[in-house]
């Protein structure tokens, strides 16, 4: 039997809806060899699912996805850092105080726009220490302003919504770097949402290949074929090693399943082997 992985998926610890070890029983359940968990700027979920993980006889990775400041948005992977010796709390702190002053602007605006929204009512959606716009629009939903997350982010939420604020980001080299001294492998997720053409990924490669880019999330669950083909291509050009996953999320992506992604995804255990042996 074919051994599937998924490399990318979030918990209650970011903005996913299961908690670490839910999440590892989830990924038993559907079948997978292997998951990393990544949470959003956080590692706090890690622990949890490696406990889970030795009980139910599934391999857990530990990771990260790191939010970079790009336009739009730049997200960065790390995987097999060493979670003890991890030197990049700093910069996870004020990752979650720019998240924290950000999420205030947004309340306000909310409540400018008249809907009756406070803090408590968001702090409901959050099991974790990351408070983040996902769980903003379940609040939105579960006050019945929005019948879904995506409409939430539609109206409300997204880069040019009505009530979209910047928080604070690391620069790509920063968080590339950060990842590096924790002795993890940095990689460039779901590079379709830069929305550049082939050749201005190609230039972007090149310049965080020389901050220490060292991979690439070539399977994605909005690529489609092409692209993936595409991004393999880049792998290969600049030597880059390939990742992918679902970004599972629970509830808060509910047409997304772990591993499976839409039904287009199977991640084979060989791409985790290649990142094992790097
Ligand atoms: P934040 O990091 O707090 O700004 O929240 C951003 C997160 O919201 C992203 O990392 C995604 O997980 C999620 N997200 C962004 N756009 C959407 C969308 N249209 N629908 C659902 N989730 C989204
Ligand atoms: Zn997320
Ligand atoms: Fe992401
Ligand atoms: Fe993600």
């Amino acid at each position: 039997m074919e051994r599937l992985i998924d490399l990318h998926t979030h918990s209650t610890a970011s903005d996913g809806s299961m908690r670490p070890a839910e999440l590892v029983r989830h990924a038993k359940q559907r079948g997978l060899s292997a998951i990393a968990i990544t949470d959003h700027d956080t590692v706090d979920g890690i622990q949890e699912a490696f406990d889970e993980a030795e009980k139910e006889g599934i391999e857990v990775i530990s990771g990260i996805e790191i939010s970079a400041d790009s336009k739009p948005e730049m997200h960065i992977l790390g995987y097999f850092f060493n979670n003890n010796h991890l030197r990049i709390k700093d910069s996870l702190t004020a990752l979650k105080n720019g998240r924290d002053s950000r999420n205030a602007k947004i309340i306000v605006k909310l409540n400018e726009l008249g809907i009756n929204i406070t803090l408590a009512d968001i702090e409901q959606e959050v099991l974790g220490e990351i408070i983040g716009r996902p769980h903003i629009a379940k609040a939105l939903m579960s006050k019945g302003y929005v019948k879904s997350i995506s409409e939430a982010f539609d109206k409300y939420l997204r880069d040019g919504g009505l009530a979209y604020f910047k928080r604070f980001e690391l620069k790509p080299e920063d968080g590339i770097r950060e990842i590096i001294k924790a002795g993890g492998i940095p990689v460039l997720a779901h590079p379709i949402f830069l929305h550049l053409s082939n050749s201005q990924l190609d230039e972007l490669l090149c310049l965080l290949v020389s901050y220490g880019l060292k991979g690439i999330e070539a399977y994605y669950v909005d690529n489609s074929k092409e692209d993936t083909g595409n991004l393999l291509r880049l792998a290969i050009k600049h030597k880059l090693l390939v990742t992918g996953g679902s970004d599972f999320h629970g509830s808060f992506k509910t047409d997304i399943e772990i591993g499976s992604g839409r039904g287009n995804l199977k991640i084979t255990y060989d791409v985790l082997e290649k990142l094992k042996n790097a």
